[in-house]
C-alpha cells in the first residue's frame, strides 16, 4: 500500500478538489481527510456514516458551586481570564487552557480538571471507497493529535482491506497538523497556484517535506491564469530537484462540480481539468512506483 498526502502552503489552492478527483481515479483505496480544522472532503464524496467516535483531548476546569466559597482566588490567578465570579466562580466556555493553577490554589478544593470532548472522528462509506474524517469542536485545539488519530485509523482500515492506495487530504500550512499528517507517508503532492504568494508558500512547505526526507512533487492548479508565474514555479522546482507532476487549467467545470457536491471526474469526465487530473494520476503512479 502506498500513501499519498496532498499538502499546500495555504488554504484555497484546490487541494481538496484534487484529492476528490484522484479518489475517483485510484482503485482499491482508502481516503482520509486530515484537514480537521476545515474538513470538507466529505462535501465532495457524500459519505454514508458507518461509525462515529468521540475524540477526547486535554482537560478543562470545572467548579463545584456547592463547595465554592466565592473567595475569588481562582479569578485573580487565572492568566487566561477563563473564570468569572458571581456568588460562586464559573468557568467561561472556550477560554480555559487547562493549566490547573485554579485547581491547585483553590482553598476549598472546589475545582477539578476534567477530560474534554474535543471533537469526533468518523468512518464512512462513499461511492469511491471508505473515508476517515473528523470534526474538531468549536474553538478546540490539539488538531495535530486528531490528525494523527485520523491517519492511524485510515491506515488500519487500508491494511485490513489490503488497499493499494491511501489518499490523504492534508492540512494547509507548515504547523503542527501538517507535520503530524506527514508521518509515515510515501509521497507528498504539493498543490500550488500561479501567484507569487503561492510560490512563497510552496517553497516553505517543500522545505518542511524535504526536512523529513519525504519524496514530493508539485501540481500547479489553474496554471493558465498566469502562465509566466507557472513557468517560474516550474523553473524554481526544477532547480530544487522537485518534479512538476501536474498542471491543471482553470475550468468552470471544477466550480460546478463543487456546487453539486461530486468529484470533478464524476461531473464532467471530458472537461479539460479532468484530462489534466488523469495526466497527474498517471505521473503520480510513475514516480511513486518508479
Ligand atoms: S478559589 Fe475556589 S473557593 Fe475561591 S472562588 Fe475559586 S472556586 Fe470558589
Ligand atoms: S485551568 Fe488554568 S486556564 Fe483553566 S480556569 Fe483554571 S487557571 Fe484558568
Amino acid at each position: 500500500m502506498k500513501e499519498i498526502l496532498l499538502l499546500s502552503g495555504k488554504g484555497g489552492t484546490g487541494k481538496t478538489t484534487i484529492t476528490g478527483a484522484l479518489a475517483f481515479l485510484a482503485t482499491n483505496k482508502v481516503m482520509a481527510d486530515c484537514d480537521v480544522d476545515a474538513a470538507d472532503l466529505h462535501l465532495i464524496l457524500s459519505p454514508r456514516p458507518r461509525q462515529e467516535n468521540e475524540f477526547w483531548s486535554g482537560v478543562e476546569a470545572e467548579v463545584d458551586s456547592a463547595l465554592c466559597s466565592g473567595c475569588g482566588t481562582c479569578v485573580e490567578l487565572c492568566r487566561f481570564h477563563a473564570l468569572e465570579l458571581a456568588e460562586t466562580a464559573r468557568v467561561l466556555p472556550f477560554s480555559c487552557e487547562g493549566c490547573g493553577v485554579c485547581s491547585y490554589f483553590c482553598p476549598e478544593q472546589a475545582i477539578t480538571l476534567r477530560d474534554k470532548l474535543s471533537g469526533h472522528w468518523f468512518i464512512a462509506d462513499t461511492d469511491y471507497g471508505p473515508l476517515v474524517h473528523a470534526r474538531l469542536g468549536i474553538g478546540e485545539e490539539n488538531s495535530g493529535k486528531l490528525v494523527s488519530m485520523v491517519k492511524r485509523q485510515a491506515r488500519e482500515l487500508a491494511t485490513d482491506q489490503q488497499a493499494d492506495w491511501l489518499l490523504v487530504d492534508g492540512p494547509p500550512g507548515i504547523g503542527c497538523p501538517a507535520i503530524a499528517s506527514m508521518s509515515g507517508t510515501d509521497y507528498v503532492l504539493l498543490i500550488t497556484e500561479p501567484t507569487r504568494s503561492g510560490l512563497h508558500d510552496l517553497l516553505r512547505v517543500a522545505d518542511l517535506v524535504r526536512h523529513f526526507k519525504i519524496a514530493c512533487g508539485v501540481c500547479v492548479n489553474k496554471w493558465d491564469l498566469h502562465p509566466a508565474t507557472s513557468a517560474l514555479i516550474s523553473q524554481v522546482c526544477g532547480q530544487g530537484g522537485i518534479e512538476l507532476v501536474g498542471r491543471i487549467p482553470f475550468d468552470e467545470a471544477v466550480a460546478v462540480s463543487i456546487v453539486r457536491g461530486m468529484p470533478l471526474l464524476a461531473h464532467r469526465p471530458e472537461a479539460p481539468a479532468s484530462a489534466a487530473v488523469r495526466e497527474l494520476w498517471r505521473n503520480l503512479q510513475r514516480v511513486i512506483s518508479g
